[in-house]
């Protein structure tokens, strides 16, 4: 435990990092995956549960909370941590995405943006000063900086001119957050897909300086070889001694790629919602619990993961419990797909430490491209 934020790098494999990120709430592994918490709760899971999947670290939404229950709401009754039972870190993200990708009505000014709320159409404004403010409501531990996204594609003179309006916001983000020990802002780096505005980008957040650093804008339908493509370089022109963030990645295999080009953190809304709609992530890849195949099967999911779905019940409860729209069908799925998510990370921490990273990519793939079991 600290009282301040801070990361220690304690081994490289390659261009893969493994370390860990101090903060006055617990300590952080990394690479870290995190579960995303969009409305103050891990969808179907308790928090207890999503701790002992081996979580540090949860994400929550800005864009969501400040329109329900509402940011001034959650700090009335004592922060995001006391109101979701979660005392551990939380990241909240800076509101700018989900505006773009869920709010109707947006207008984008250089001050901010005006948007009307998905959910009852009332009309809001978010800046660099009030999502500062909304995550400092919340109690954030680590907080983004406020953001442009571009929708895509776009030209070039697009992604120009949004990077450069998210470098203005960034500034004042930071000059909006302030000194605040124990809490973190990061950065993050815009740019597209092109190298030299992902340089411009990084260059002008290393002069504001930032806690953490986020490689910002991907994951938003470029593909995995685009998106591996910036990763080849948009890691390593951002400080090393600082800890890097992979926004809303990704499938598994995303986020051992990302993890070898040198990401330390990253959320994805994935292992919980797929777990609501029957699918399951597994060493041996994607398992679709709701085929037939799976009826009058006794096996677990995984007979070799530890997690309560796989050690208790069997494929065919599964399969029953999906098709009956049984509560118990999400919680037991989604509680198997962070524990898996959970034990990659862990499994990428050690190799890192002990330099056999590349041997655990090998071998990952290789279990993935067995498939599923046989049917019985
Ligand atoms: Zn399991």
């Amino acid at each position: 435990m600290t009282e301040r934020f801070s990361y220690t790098l304690n081994a490289t494999d390659g261009r893969a990092r493994t370390g860990v990120i101090n903060t006055p709430r617990g300590d952080i592994r990394t690479p870290a995956f995190m579960p995303v918490g969009t409305a103050a709760t891990v969808k179907a899971m308790m928090p207890e549960s999503v701790r002992a999947t081996g979580a540090d670290i949860l994400l929550g939404n800005t864009y969501h909370l400040m329109l329900r229950p509402t940011a001034e709401r959650i700090d009335r009754l004592g922060g995001l941590h006391k109101f979701m039972n979660w005392d551990r870190p939380i990241l909240t993200d800076s509101g700018g995405f989900q505006v773009m990708s869920l709010a109707e009505l947006r207008k984008l000014t250089e001050e901010g943006v005006t948007f009307k709320s998905h959910i009852d159409g009332s009309k809001h404004h978010l800046t660099p000063e009030r999502s500062m403010e909304i995550q400092k409501l919340l109690g954030s531990d680590i907080v983004m900086c406020f953001d442009e996204c571009p929708a895509l594609p776009a030209s070039d003179e697009d992604v120009r001119k949004s990077m450069e309006l998210s470098m203005r916001w960034a500034q004042r983000s930071r000059d909006a957050f302030g000194d605040r020990p124990g809490h973190a802002l990061f950065g993050i780096q815009q740019g597209g897909v092109t190298e030299e505005l992902r340089g411009i980008s990084a260059e002008k957040l290393r002069e504001i300086e930032f806690d953490g650093y986020a490689v910002g804008g991907l994951a938003v339908g470029e593909g995995q070889e685009a998106m591996f493509g910036v990763l080849d370089y948009a890691p390593d022109m951002l400080p090393k001694d600082k800890p890097r963030y992979l926004m809303g990645v990704g499938k598994p295999d995303d986020i051992v790629g990302a993890v070898a080009r040198g990401i330390d953190m990253m959320d994805c809304v994935l292992p919980s919602r797929s777990g609501r709609t029957g699918q399951a992530w597994t060493r041996r890849g994607q398992v679709n619990i709701k085929n037939a195949r799976h009826s009058d099967d006794p096996r677990p999911l995984d007979e070799a993961c530890t997690c309560p779905a796989c050690s208790n019940y069997s494929r065919a409860y599964l399969n029953h419990v999906f098709r009956s729209h049984e509560m118990i069908s999400g919680m037991l799925i989604t509680w198997h797909n962070l524990h898996y998510y959970q034990e990659l990370m862990q499994g990428m921490r050690d190799a890192i430490s002990a330099g056999t990273f590349e041997a655990f990519q090998a071998e990952f793939h290789a279990t993935r491209a067995m498939g599923d079991i046989e049917p019985l």
